[in-house]
């Protein structure tokens, strides 16, 4: 691709076009299990670039695949068939507020978090409100239809978009949608790119729906000695008229995780729903009577709430920090997000919650289950060693069957993560004939198939292919123990992304390789013997600043400063080291300190300075 990547240099800028192999490697993995490395990386800073990227692309049949935060959990941003990934972290800003139309304008980078505390200062907010909103993008969102906590109230992303700003295939642009909240003019386009994931179009900026922050806020915790029984309370909460702004139901093992990991000392019980009612004051006290009441009749335990900002944001911070904390469960076991978020009707809930349990027994696997109980959204997750090949076959029947529960049960293949490449051979049962429609909108729109090849079952619908596995390189270091344990320690990094808001080096390159995540990703190929020891590869691990912010977010606290220095001396040892380091270290050899002058012409310099 050496004469194609000249051109594509000459078109936004050699700055903004990332190439080497350390680099690229960074943008090889999401949280799913697979990896796929993409030949370049453009970071585009407006429309035009990307325009002129996609002709490029659509001339010389090169995969374009579009990226937010990267924080997919179905290797949705994976360049399956190599090509460039086009990172839009870059184009990142709040175009316009408009308060009186309660709408807004913005580039596809901008960071959840960050609009709303932008919006925030208008009494604004966007509601739709996923795991991951310290690190997804809104570009991401668009593409994964995300939603979150607050969807059985709020919606999803695709209720809060009014418009879109799109670069097709061919390059031309289109604007979809207006900033009413009504119409009835055509089709609706708006609705047919998002939840897309970057297969009919790349978006460049997007109208966004806002809503007033309600004035009152109360969050309500019920524990249950079963699970079922909290399932069971799910449906009967709703049933009663309650829209809860949020509901989230966890069983032990996640709650479990949440004491432990964020020291709230809850009650450990098998089952557990945390609730946020929103609305006038009145409001909440009537929803409030109508959920203690569900709980009465239930049996449930130690039914409290607070309406205090602060209390709530603690259990709430750790309900969203849950997934990646599940690292820690057990040692040397990484969670694989594979069947992860089905939806099933309000009735199926607790049905489905206890084939789950059934399966978990039948598999011996450990296993944890949540879910945003609200609105059927649940998580069967499975936790496995991802180097013993008799867990993985086992997780991969149970994810079979995880599949069969939802059909049987009349649920969605995907709530909210989307089909991604990891759901692609389920595709074809959930959709049935909408398939072969989605695949001629394909064909209409992208008619060489340029955009995010390989997803969501439209071209291929196996998962095969070879050597795509990220977890490989472990089996590589069976017996070289010190590796093996490094590189365990690296995999617990479930690639969330949480640390690139934080990253000083991150956010000053907005390249992965200077990010935490990218340390941690090229420490793991680093011992897998993917990548060898380089210049480049010294460069991302010297200007490591250790200050530790990264391991502050980290959810499943990966020990990030401890990876980069053990980096920093096997690169050492092989030769690779900072000039500046190089030259201290000759004079601590020669002079015993590092200032390369001996200690007696030293205290005659410090007698100069201090004047006499
Ligand atoms: C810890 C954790 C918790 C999560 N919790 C939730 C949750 O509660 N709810 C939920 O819905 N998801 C959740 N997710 C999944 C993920 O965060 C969401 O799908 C999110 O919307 C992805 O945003 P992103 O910016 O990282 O996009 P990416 O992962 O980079 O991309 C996602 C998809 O959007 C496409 N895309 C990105 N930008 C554009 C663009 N400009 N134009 C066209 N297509 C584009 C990509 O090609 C890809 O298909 C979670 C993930 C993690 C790691
Ligand atoms: S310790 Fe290094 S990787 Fe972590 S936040 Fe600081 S600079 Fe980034
Ligand atoms: S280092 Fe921690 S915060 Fe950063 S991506 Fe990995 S798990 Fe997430």
């Amino acid at each position: 691709m050496s004469t194609s990547l000249g051109l594509l240099k000459s078109i936004v800028g050699e700055e903004r076009v990332v190439d080497d192999k350390v680099s690229l490697l960074c943008y090889s993995s999401d949280m799913s299990p697979f990896a796929y490395t993409p030949d370049a990386v453009v970071l585009p800073r407006s429309r035009e670039d990307v325009v002129e990227v996609v002709k490029y692309a659509n001339e010389s049949r090169t995969p374009i695949i579009p990226r937010g935060a990267g924080t997919s959990v179905t290797g949705a941003i994976l360049p399956r068939r190599g090509g460039v990934v086009l990172d839009f972290t870059r184009m990142s800003s709040i175009k316009e507020v408009r308060v009186e139309d309660l709408v807004a304008v913005v580039e596809p980078g901008v960071v959840l978090d960050r609009l709303n505390a932008e919006l925030a200062k208008h009494g604004l907010f966007f509601p739709p409100d996923p795991g991951s909103s310290s690190a997804c993008t809104i570009g991401g969102m668009v593409g994964t239809n995300a939603s979150g906590v607050r969807a059985a109230k709020y919606g999803t992303t695709r209720n809060w978009v009014l418009g879109l700003e799109v670069v097709l295939a061919s390059g031309e642009v289109v604007r979809t949608g207006w900033p009413v909240v009504k119409h009835s003019t055509g089709y609706d386009l708006t609705q047919l790119f998002i939840g897309s994931e970057g297969t009919l179009g790349v978006v460049t900026e997007a109208v966004l729906k806002l809503a007033p922050i309600p004035p009152y806020k109360v969050t309500v915790t019920v524990f249950f000695d079963e699970l079922g029984l909290a399932g069971r309370a799910v449906t009967a909460i709703l049933l009663s008229g309650v829209r809860p702004a949020a509901m989230e139901l966890l069983d032990r093992t996640c709650l479990s995780v949440v004491n432990e990991v964020f020291k709230l000392g809850l009650p450990s019980r098998e089952g557990f729903i945390v609730l946020e009612l929103d609305g006038t004051r009145g409001s909440v006290e009537e929803e409030m009577r109508k959920v203690k009441g569900v709980a009465d009749r239930l049996g449930a335990k130690d039914y409290s709430w607070t309406d205090d900002p602060k209390e709530s944001l603690k259990l709430w911070a750790a309900r969203k920090a849950l997934v990646p904390a599940l690292a820690k469960v057990k040692e040397g076991h990484v969670l694989v997000p594979l069947a992860e978020d089905p939806s099933f009707p309000i009735s199926e809930i607790e049905g489905a919650i206890r084939d789950f349990q059934a399966l978990s027994a039948k598999y011996g696997l450990t296993t944890a289950t949540f879910g945003h109980a609200a609105d059927g959204n649940l998580h069967p997750v499975m936790i496995v060693d991802p180097a013993d090949p008799d867990q993985w076959g086992r997780m991969l029947k149970m994810e079979e069957e995880i599949f069969e529960i939802v059909l049987r049960r009349r649920g969605a293949l995907s709530a909210e993560h989307g089909i991604g490449l990891s759901k692609s051979p389920f595709a074809r049962r959930a959709l049935g004939g909408g398939l072969e429609v989605m695949r001629s909108l394909k064909r209409a729109l992208d008619p060489n198939g340029i955009l995010n090849p390989g997803k969501m079952g439209l071209d291929v619908e196996s998962r095969e292919d070879p050597v795509n596995l990220y977890y490989a390189y472990l089996s590589r270091l069976r017996g070289e123990l010190q590796a093996l344990r490094r590189a365990y320690e690296a995999v617990r990094c479930f690639r969330c992304g949480f640390c690139r808001a934080v990253c000083p080096t991150f956010n000053h390159y907005f390249v992965e390789s200077k990010g935490a995540r990218g340390r941690v990703v090229l420490s793991y190929y680093f011992l897998g013997g993917l990548v060898e020891a380089s210049e480049a590869l010294r460069q991302a691990y010297d200007q490591c600043t250790l200050c530790g912010h990264c391991v502050q977010v980290c959810p499943p606290g990966v020990k990030v400063v401890d990876i980069v220095e053990q980096v920093r001396r096997d690169l050492a040892a092989k030769g690779f080291i900072s000039p500046v380091h190089r030259a201290l270290g000759e004079n601590i050899l020669k002079y015993g300190n590092i200032y390369g002058l001996d200690n007696a012409a030293r205290g005659e310099l410090a007698k100069e300075l201090r004047g006499g």
